[in-house]
């Protein structure tokens, strides 16, 4: 059974052998060393393993501020900028990771 796991340097989602639990295994996509998490050891910790994520929308809802477009920009533009297709001002994509952070 293939194990699921996420390239540090590309954040690609990989599915490596469950041999390489615990162990390193090179990325596919960007040939970086990666740790493939032990999940014999994970199993008796992680309690929440089958909790559904909700998944993210696919697009971000950002506002032009120079002309009020409102523009959808692709998930892999947070926390990154983009151009007005209007007014060609460059816009900030918010970053959902910040968004996901519980509220105290
Ligand atoms: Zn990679
Ligand atoms: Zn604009």
């Amino acid at each position: 059974m293939p194990l699921k796991t996420k390239c540090n340097e590309c954040n690609k989602k990989l599915y490596v052998p469950s041999k390489f639990a615990g162990k390193k295994h090179a990325c596919p996509h960007c040939q970086a060393m990666i740790t493939i998490p032990d999940v014999k050891r994970s199993n008796q910790t992680t309690r929440q393993k089958f909790e559904p994520k909700p998944d993210p929308p696919p697009n971000i809802d950002v506002f032009c501020n120079r002309c009020q477009t409102q523009l959808s920009a692709p998930n892999d533009f947070a926390g990154r900028q983009i151009k007005c297709p209007k007014c060609q001002d460059i816009l900030s994509i918010p970053d959902r990771n910040q968004d996901n952070e519980p509220i105290s």
